[in-house]
């Protein structure tokens, strides 16, 4: 059986993450729940877009044989004291705007781990900081599940698919694409021969800043597993982007290969 853990508002990326587990497994269950503990106190957790009915099709239309939609309170009664920290993979990245984002992540997929029991459990490359983390938590638990990483899905455009596109008037849609462009951009650099990290973060910040409604959280270039920083592009190099356009923060991220 294969576990697809999601917050809902389904798009093409969920989807797809349910096919592959419906080609992987006999039945498929997917988790629906708006995690409050992955939410920072200023953060979007009451307007995270939420359409069940629109979801529940979905789901069945795409293989799903269980939707399964916890309430908060039953995941953290009255007296919930349990979480699960993985201490430095949650550190940087998002974790750094994002200090209790991570601890939030681990102990709901542990949780959700334990309560269905999966042989094999999806998740995109496009969070790979929250990839990293379960992967760490999995095995530093033993806990009896494969993790299967999915790659990012993306508009036609290139725009990395997210619930939280739905946040962006048309002006603020065409700033997000500057994500996506400036990894390409740095794509091209790597394969034309370049090797400094530095370059490559300094061409990504000004394709970004070009546009306008944008501000950087992070452009950073690390090792994919350790997720610590490199100077240089080496072998496999993760690039990670977490940028506001306007009030909406977004992801994304590429592996450069030397
Ligand atoms: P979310 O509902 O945003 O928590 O996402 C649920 C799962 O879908 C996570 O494993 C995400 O990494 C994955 N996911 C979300 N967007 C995409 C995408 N554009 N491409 C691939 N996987 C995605």
């Amino acid at each position: 059986m294969a576990l697809v853990p999601t917050m809902g508002f389904f798009h093409e990326g969920h989807l797809s993450l349910m096919r592959v587990a419906g080609s992987k497994a006999d039945r498929v269950v997917v988790s629906l729940f708006v995690n409050p503990a992955q939410f920072g106190p200023n953060e979007d957790l009451n307007h995270y877009p939420r359409n069940f009915e629109q979801d529940a099709k979905l789901a069945e239309d795409n293989g799903v044989s269980c939707l399964f939609c916890p309430d908060a309170k039953d995941i953290y009664p009255p007296r919930f004291q349990t979480w699960i920290r993985v201490e430095g993979l949650s550190q940087g990245l998002c974790g750094a705007s994002r200090p209790e984002h991570f601890r939030g992540v681990a102990t709901i997929v542990a949780k959700l781990l334990i309560i269905v029991q999966p042989d094999l459990a999806i998740f995109g490359q496009k969070d790979f900081q929250q990839l990293q983390v379960i992967r760490r938590m999995v095995r530093d638990l033993n806990i009896p599940v494969n993790i299967i990483a999915h790659p990012i899905v993306r508009e036609p455009d290139g725009l990395a698919m997210s619930s939280r596109n739905t946040y962006l008037n048309a002006q603020e849609r065409e700033s997000a694409l500057s994500l996506v462009q400036a990894l390409r951009l740095a794509e091209k650099m790597v394969a034309h021969g370049s090797r400094s990290g530095p370059e490559v973060i300094q061409t990504v910040r000004k394709h970004i800043q070009s546009f306008g409604n944008t501000k950087i959280d992070y452009v950073f270039l690390c090792d994919p597993e350790s997720l610590k920083p490199c100077r240089e592009i080496v072998g496999e190099t993760l690039l990670a982007l977490a940028v506001w356009v306007g009030k909406t923060r977004l992801i994304d991220n590429t592996l450069l290969k030397q």
